[in-house]
């Protein structure tokens, strides 16, 4: 066992209920794929700009593909309230998004200026984010959620120069901060209708009005086009600044790992207020040349089901919090719907519970193909993906060049050192950080206006993720906790995710969310918070029940030693399960950055 390794530490490899899934006959050599593949090569998959004139993501998604046979090809589907749906070809989106980037250049907006956007699932939302790209400009989204202090601190931090809002999103977000913001020029607003408000712009007419785009601005691959902020689950937002040559990695891992291929109708279910929603919602389905589906609504279970049937969805990436959404359902409300389009369903976000992806396979035809990445990694890092077999309840495996590690924590959580090297942990199971060697191209160039705390997620040629993992004998990672979640107790370190999944498979209960809380003899004990399905009642019989039943699980070290019912886990926007907002509640601590909870349901 290395040193500085958790050597406490029980892990079990595969959860009791599950068989790992059959092997897929079709599946290439992934060492052999691991070994060819190099970055300059994909490269070479993407033409860059004619002429050599450099690398923009809005020509490798958009334009190449109308000026050739891809023209009227449907890029965009998107589906509104009443189920009726509104498309935008290739040609039409090359059009308007050459439009938009027109306006911003009669604005005076130029090469790495900043451009917010602030609306729901609407058309102009994805012309603003290619037009942008197109001009030059740096895209930035804000979830249309947020209230206006949210709002205002990341318009500050990003120095936006432009915004595209709603008049309604105006008038109650951005109005009342306005003259807190010097350096927002210009607010365009897509629903002005020949009326804007005062200090606002009818982008609609503007669109109307300009002037033929000339060629699409020579970005290069290192130049910034994008600013996007974590989900602030661990704490305030982080601005991860990325690049047009990320475009790459959304190409390849939109291949590996969602497998796409040009005649898909692909669903990604995240908002792009989210990097999820903008790396694999905007981006990787249209360099792959395929339909993106965008549902306008906000989603409950029957209209998961209707879109995936209606519009014969052929790839899904969505998240656990909508898995489990689904599976509280119950498998029955599947059966009415026609999935026999469905092939690929990939799930990111959250630990993906072994259950989920074992009733993924009922409920679909198709177990959940889970995979592991970050904002800061733009792109999809770490896979179950298409060739190689799912074990249900790993992340996967590192996607073709990737290369991860696992680095083994001093006492203060801090990564060991050792001649300037950090100690990688090489013996299988044994848990520490996640790491990955810099140098895929969706890799974040920084954090905005926080060098230092750029600065601090490197150490010894690596890239730290603040996830703690292991890695199996046979090279699949598993998630343990985010380095911040983990709980000590009486020796043991313990992960949440063990802990809720064990609880998940309890008849009764639908989510749960685990947090350590202190303890005078065992340091932390662990607490867990349940939410039980339709159809139970909490009670104190059943309170007993499921610490029984994760006990025989888990063993008493690790079971949960405390268990409150609760209606709804508090949950970031994005779907995660707010652990640190568990904890600062049931400890009366302040609750921190909150700007990203969703309200309760
Ligand atoms: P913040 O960094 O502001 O605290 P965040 O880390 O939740 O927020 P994101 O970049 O949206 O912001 O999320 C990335 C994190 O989500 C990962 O570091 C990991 O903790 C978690 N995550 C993503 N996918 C998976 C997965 N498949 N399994 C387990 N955890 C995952
Ligand atoms: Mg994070």
């Amino acid at each position: 066992m290395t040193a500085g390794t958790d050597t406490s530490t029980h892990w079990p490899t595969i959860p009791k209920n599950v068989r790992a899934l059959a092997v897929p006959p079709n599946l290439v050599d992934y060492d052999e794929t691991c070994a060819t593949f190099t970055w300059d090569e994909a490269r070479k998959s993407l033409s860059g700009l004619p002429g050599d004139r450099g690398r923009n993501i809005a020509y490798e998604a958009v334009d190449r593909h109308a000026a050739g046979d891809r023209a009227d090809h449907e890029a965009l589907r998107f589906v509104r309230g009443d189920g009726s749906t509104h498309s935008l070809s290739y040609a039409e989106l090359a059009e308007q998004t050459g439009r938009f980037a027109s306006v911003l250049r009669s604005l005076g907006i130029g090469r790495g200026d900043r451009v917010f956007s602030l609306t729901g699932r609407i058309p102009a939302l994805y012309v603003t984010v290619l037009g942008t790209f197109k001009n030059g400009s740096v895209f930035c989204p804000l979830f249309s959620a947020f209230g206006p202090e949210p709002v205002r601190q990341r318009l500050q931090l990003g120095g936006g120069r432009a915004l595209v809002t709603t008049r309604a999103l105006y008038r109650k977000k951005v109005a009342p901060i306005r003259d807190r913001l010097p350096e927002l020029r210009h607010v365009l607003l897509v629903d002005a209708d020949g009326t804007p408000d005062p200090d606002t712009l009818d982008l609609a007419a503007l669109m109307r009005e300009a002037p033929p785009y000339g060629e699409i601005a020579a970005t290069q691959g290192e130049d910034m086009a994008l600013l996007h902020f974590t989900s602030g689950t661990t704490g305030t937002p982080k601005g991860a600044v990325h690049v047009h040559d990320a475009v790459v990695a959304h190409y390849a891992t939109g291949r590996f790992a969602l497998d796409l291929h040009p005649d898909d109708v692909y669903w990604c279910t995240a908002d792009p207020g989210w990097v999820t929603g903008t790396s694999y919602g905007i981006i990787a389905p249209l360099v792959h040349g395929v339909t993106a589906i965008v549902d306008e609504e906000e989603l409950d279970a029957d209209r998961w089901y209707r879109v995936l049937a209606e519009q014969h969805v052929s790839v899904w990436y969505t998240a656990p919090t909508a898995l489990r959404m689904l599976m509280k359902a119950g498998t029955d409300r599947a059966a009415g719907h026609d999935l026999s389009a469905l092939r690929f369903v990939a799930s990111v976000g959250e630990p993906l519970n072994p259950e989920v992806v074992v009733w993924g396979q009922e409920a679909f035809g198709q177990p959940v193909h889970d995979n592991w990445w970050q904002t800061e990694t733009g792109g999809i890092m770490i896979a179950n993906y298409a060739a190689t077999p799912i074990r249900p309840g790993s992340m996967g495996r590192p996607l073709p060049g990737v290369e991860a590690a696992i680095v083994a924590r001093d006492e203060t959580g801090a990564p060991r050192m050792q001649g300037g090297e950090v100690v990688l942990v090489t013996e299988p199971d044994a848990v520490g950080e996640l790491a990955l060697r810099p140098g895929w191209p969706s890799m974040f160039r920084g954090y905005l206006g926080e060098e230092e705390r750029y600065r601090r997620a490197f150490a010894g040629g690596w890239y730290l993720t603040g996830d703690l993992a292991r890695r199996d004998a046979d090279g699949y990672y598993w998630f343990v906790g985010r380095g911040d979640d983990v709980i000590k107790s009486s020796g043991h370190l313990i992960g949440p995710f063990e802990v809720e999944s064990s609880l998940m498979e309890h008849e009764a209960v639908a989510e749960a969310g685990v947090i350590g809380i202190p303890d005078p003899v065992a340091g932390e004990v662990v607490k867990a918070f349940v939410e039980l399905l339709p159809g139970w009642e909490p009670s104190e019989a059943l309170r007993l029940d499921i610490i029984g039943f994760a006990r025989k699980r888990l063993g008493p070290a690790v079971a949960p030693r405390e268990l409150d019912f609760t209606p709804s886990l508090p949950k970031t926007r994005s779907g995660k399960i707010l652990r640190r907002l568990l904890k600062a509640r049931e400890l009366g601590l302040p609750e921190g950055d909150t700007s990203t909870v969703e309200a309760p349901r």
